[in-house]
């Protein structure tokens, strides 16, 4: 970087809608902090943009001062690339803005909304588009990931329902994209992260759902894990595209609705949501009842928008983590086990391994059509590992890694680039597989100085 004087900055401030914060600044450490806590990065500066044109204006700025940039959509990266150390960070988090039109069934979502922002205006028209479960994520990273959640077997991955964005590339040019439209940028943002360029807003097909879902929560004893995790494996292999469950196992938080004897102790939840008529939905999950002994259960219909927010509490931002991801087209025996044997070491009490189910409409896309390429994907395990204070690192990351490396030889092709850590830069080529090449060749195209790199970064060589 060259050296930042006080009248450079004073100038792009000058111009600058959003606020520009400096170290020492109001608001400076707030705007720095992420989700994972491990991340400490400390920018130069922050532009807090309020526009599209204030992201032109901050590109510009950092090319002419050959800043390091990075982008900020949620902050809720594992690897923590949303913050850099002494460049420029470019927070979009205060550009929030949707629009629903609920008779085109489309909607254009900033990319500074959540998912909870993005959830509650299209659900007050009883419209949604698949996203995640937790819903302080960022709508930005997770679509441009892949993005996947409880309506993905439906509707596909978030960035199947991606209809065109507004993008600034790397030389500071704003440009839309579409299938008609630059289709070859479009083609890239489908899945190649921050790589291309900092997307300003998003247009997404939306879909009919709820408002109200059976959803919930079924917890059986940690004893029954095999039997469970096999019959899941079972159930999920043929249960029809409206119904989704998923697997997590951890120690048991303290729920109202588990005996006081289990809080703390190993448990295996199912967690499911039927994105169709409740009444139907009660028939097809009353098998899963059968699965084990249950501790308990909490199921019922209740809004989509309350299901997107369960999981919130145990996700809150703040902690330490680190997490390992494989993909899955079956779960066998030995990834069962596995699973089982590493579960039943659980290096902290907010440590878990969530088996999320995919397949379904995910999988009628053909694995080139788009960057993200996990069409083969049914299952995307996350080992989480999870805990409170430094101390602790050592012991919890060895046990992700370790899981991780057993797990290894069940998993299928591809991973998930929006799961992984900022150490397995080495696995890009191998996350994208059959994408992969074309991506390089974009990237020598939109981005041939490697502008933007603090992503799961695809080299333009
Ligand atoms: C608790 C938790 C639960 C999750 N659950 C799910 C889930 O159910 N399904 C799922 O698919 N994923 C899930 N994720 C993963 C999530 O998709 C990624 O963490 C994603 O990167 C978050 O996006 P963000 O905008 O919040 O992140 P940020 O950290 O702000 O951004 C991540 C990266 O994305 C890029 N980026 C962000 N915004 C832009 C932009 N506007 N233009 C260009 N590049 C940009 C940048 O490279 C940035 O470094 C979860 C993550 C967490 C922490």
């Amino acid at each position: 970087m060259t050296r930042l004087q006080k009248q450079n900055i004073d100038d792009f401030k000058a111009h600058f809608r959003g606020d520009v914060l400096l170290p020492g600044s109001a608001g400076y450490d707030e705007a720095r902090q992420i989700w994972n806590a491990m991340i400490d990065r400390k920018p130069a500066l922050i532009a807090r943009c309020a526009s599209p044109e204030n992201v032109v204006q901050a590109v510009r700025f950092a090319r002419k001062h050959s800043m390091l940039v990075s982008i900020r959509g949620g902050g809720h990266n594992i690897a923590g690339n949303a913050v850099c150390d002494d460049g420029l960070m470019i927070d979009l988090s205060l550009m929030k803005s949707v629009h629903v039109d609920p008779t085109a069934r489309r909607a254009t979502v900033e990319s500074g909304c959540t998912l909870a922002d993005f959830d509650a205006a299209a659900q007050a028209y009883g419209l949604a588009t698949p996203l995640g479960i937790n819903s302080t994520t960022g709508v930005a990273g997770l679509t441009l990931g892949g993005g996947f959640g409880w309506l993905s077997r439906k509707y596909g991955m978030t960035v199947d329902n991606l209809l065109s964005a507004d993008v600034v590339t790397a030389d500071g040019t704003r440009l839309q994209v579409s299938e008609t439209e630059n289709g070859d940028l479009f083609w890239g943002l489908r899945g190649g992260g921050g790589n291309f360029g900092i997307v300003t807003s998003f247009d997404f097909q939306l879909h009919p759902v709820g408002p109200d879902v059976l959803s919930g929560l079924i917890v059986f004893p940690f004893d029954q894990a095999k039997s469970v995790l096999t019959q899941f494996a079972r159930f999920t292999e043929t249960m029809p595209e409206e119904l989704n469950v998923w697997m997590i196992t951890r120690k048991a938080p303290p729920l109202p609705f588990l005996p006081e004897h289990v809080h703390g102790k190993e448990i295996v939840a199912l967690a499911l949501c039927y994105a169709g008529d409740p009444t139907e939905g009660e028939k097809l999950i009353e098998p899963l009842r059968g699965f084990g002994d249950a501790h308990g259960e909490h199921v019922g219909v209740q809004p989509y928008t309350a299901w997107q927010q369960a999981f919130d509490p145990l996700l809150t931002p703040g902690a330490r983590n680190y997490w390992k991801s494989h993909n899955f087209s079956q779960l066998s025996g030995g990834a069962i086990d596995t699973i089982i044997e590493y579960a039943s070491t659980l290096p902290s009490p907010h440590c878990e391994i969530f088996v999320g189910t995919i397949g379904g409409q995910t999988t009628r896309v053909a694995p080139e059509a788009m960057a993200y390429s996990g069409r083969d994907a049914n299952y995307v395990m996350n080992v989480h590992g999870r805990w409170e204070s430094a101390a602790e690192d050592k012991r919890c990351i060895a046990w992700a890694r370790e899981f991780f490396a057993r797990s290894r030889p069940f998993a299928s092709s591809g991973a998930y680039i929006n799961f992984m850590t900022e150490d397995e830069t080495d696995r890009i080529a191998f996350a994208y597989g059959a994408t992969y090449k074309r991506l390089v060749e974009l990237k020598k195209k939109y981005d041939p100085t490697n502008f933007f790199r603090m992503n799961q970064n695809i080299k333009p060589t």
